[in-house]
């Protein structure tokens, strides 16, 4: 095998824009740079596509649909199995050019590249799996047959905190159900997506069905297409805030909509837990993906009795961490995505200890180059410090008190965000109880992660509608028609 290296990785990404099965340059050959957050270098140039670009992609996706539709099942299937076998053969591949793009460690790329894969071999088992209903109404005079078909043509916008497995989550099921799609990826790391795409070409992916554009102006090209009559649906995973703009703007055709919106994750850790696994469990659920996940431990809630304890031993994990370039042996955290994100986060910290928290380790930006930040504990937060009601989406972590398990799911209920809680408790009765009672889709008992193919993935309240993964997940790309027959 041919060694991979930074330069090979990015000369071998495909920089124009798929359309129609063809990589083309933007209308009038807009570019857009791509910057290593790490160093802020230039690591490479993709086409800046216009409005009219991106209305000849919607154009191959809906000239694509009807025989795509019509295609086996099975071949579908056999199409994600060898873009999950692609995938994994070229894992290094990926996991390096989304660091680059990116800034997390390289042992983190490669949990995600193995994460994002599985997405394309769980939907290649449902592929053939998509089915229906017969059966006879009360009356005994009609039969009712229900059946499932692919939503038709799909616009797909996300996220860059995970370049590639927030597309393959909703790639995996609309290859699945037998949609075809339009993609565009978040502008600051849109390699990944390029090489997947350049992947599934390779795989014998038909042309049209998966267009990608690539923008610096997402607003103005994206309205047009979430306006455009022939366009189904449309499924989003981003910022709460342009998540409900996006609503709004697919009201207008009444489109099927998936939303996967931000966080702000409660870590409610009681008297009984055991205090090895909480706080391994809150070192992945806050410094995964640098504290740039949407389910990033966001607000830890401790019980009085083990708060210092737990505050301490966290606060000596994460003092102990290493910063620096992802690529670079040794290191365990990486860089913030830009200069906006780590004023955010510099800016929520600063707030907090106005309002009396004590910083217990961390607590500063990292002079540059690259946006890095301190892995900090707070102590002694205060009810009205920002942070309580603001995803972070950096390396902080909060720590307040609580003394009864009421008071416990009171705070952790206290939001407009409903993605993931997480809990650790050596108690079973306790675990399943607070789980029923926290207003969110997701909750992890004893582990700090709940990410995970089979599993549906989604929130409630401001954190979304929909689900991705699981049985559920090919469900947002299909349509239910019932037939009524008269025998
Ligand atoms: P973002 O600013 O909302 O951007 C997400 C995507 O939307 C990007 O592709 C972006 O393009 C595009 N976009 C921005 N404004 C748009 C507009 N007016 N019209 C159409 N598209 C637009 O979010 P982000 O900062 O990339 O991601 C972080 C957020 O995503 C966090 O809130 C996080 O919690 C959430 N997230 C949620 C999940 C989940 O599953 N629930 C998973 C991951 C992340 P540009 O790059 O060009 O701005």
């Amino acid at each position: 095998m041919e060694s991979v290296t930074e330069q090979s990785v990015i000369e071998s990404v495909p920089k124009g824009l798929l359309i129609g099965g063809e990589w083309r340059d933007a209308d009038g050959g807009g570019k857009l740079a791509v910057d290593d957050p790490a160093t802020g270098a230039v690591l490479a140039y993709v086409a800046d596509a216009s409005p009219g670009d991106c209305r000849t992609a919607l154009d191959a996706a809906v000239a694509a649909q009807h025989d795509w539709a019509r295609t086996a099942p099975r071949d579908r299937a056999e199409l994600l199995r060898a873009a999950y076998e692609q995938i994994t053969a070229r894992a290094e591949e990926f996991a390096l050019l989304m660091t680059m793009e990116m800034g997390k460690t390289l042992a983190e790329s490669r949990g995600e590249v193995a994460y994002g894969a599985e997405f394309f071999r769980w939907f290649s088992e449902e592929a053939v799996r998509i089915s229906g209903r017969w059966s006879t109404a009360p009356n005994g005079a009609t039969r009712l047959l229900t059946m499932k078909q692919p939503v038709g043509p799909t616009l797909m916008i996300t996220p860059w905190n995970f370049p590639l497995a927030m597309g393959t989550r909703k790639i995996g099921p609309a290859i699945a159900a037998g949609c075809t799609m339009v993609v565009k990826p978040a502008s600051q790391t849109p390699l990944s997506m390029l090489a997947l795409a350049g992947l599934l070409q390779d795989c014998g992916l038909p042309p049209g069905v998966l267009n990608v554009v690539t923008t610096s102006h997402s607003g103005a090209v994206m309205e047009p297409l979430i306006r455009d009559p022939r366009l189904r649906k449309l499924t989003f995973t981003g910022s709460t805030p342009v998540g409900r703009a996006l609503m709004e703007q697919a009201s207008e055709q009444i489109l099927r909509v998936s939303m996967e919106l931000g966080g702000n994750a409660p870590f409610l850790v009681f008297a009984d837990a055991d205090l090895d696994k909480a706080v391994d469990g809150a070192m992945l659920a806050k410094m995964r993906n640098i504290g740039e996940a949407c389910t990033a431990a966001n607000r830890f809630y401790v019980h009085e009795s083990v708060a210092a304890e737990f505050s301490q031993r966290l606060a000596a994990r994460m003092g102990a961490l290493r910063w620096g370039r992802g690529t670079d042996d040794g290191v365990d955290v990486g860089p913030l995505i830009d200069e906006k994100s780590r004023e955010k986060v510099a800016a929520l910290l600063d707030d907090a200890v106005a309002k009396g928290a004590t910083v217990l380790t961390g607590g500063q930006p990292v002079e540059g180059p690259g946006w890095f930040f301190q892995p900090t504990v707070l102590a002694d937060v205060s009810a009205d410090a920002d942070v309580n009601r603001e995803e972070i989406f950096g390396p902080v972590a909060p720590v307040r008190t609580f003394s009864t398990d009421e008071e416990a799911i009171r705070l952790a209920n206290d939001t407009e965000y409903g993605l993931v809680a997480y809990l650790f408790t050596r108690d079973l009765t306790r675990a399943l109880t607070v789980s029923e009672a926290l207003e969110y889709g997701m909750v992890g008992v004893n582990q700090g992660i709940v990410s995970n193919p089979a599993a549906p993935f989604g929130g409630v309240k401001a954190s979304g509608v929909g689900r991705e993964g699981g049985a559920e997940g090919i469900e947002e790309y299909l349509e239910t028609k019932y037939v009524g027959i008269a025998l």
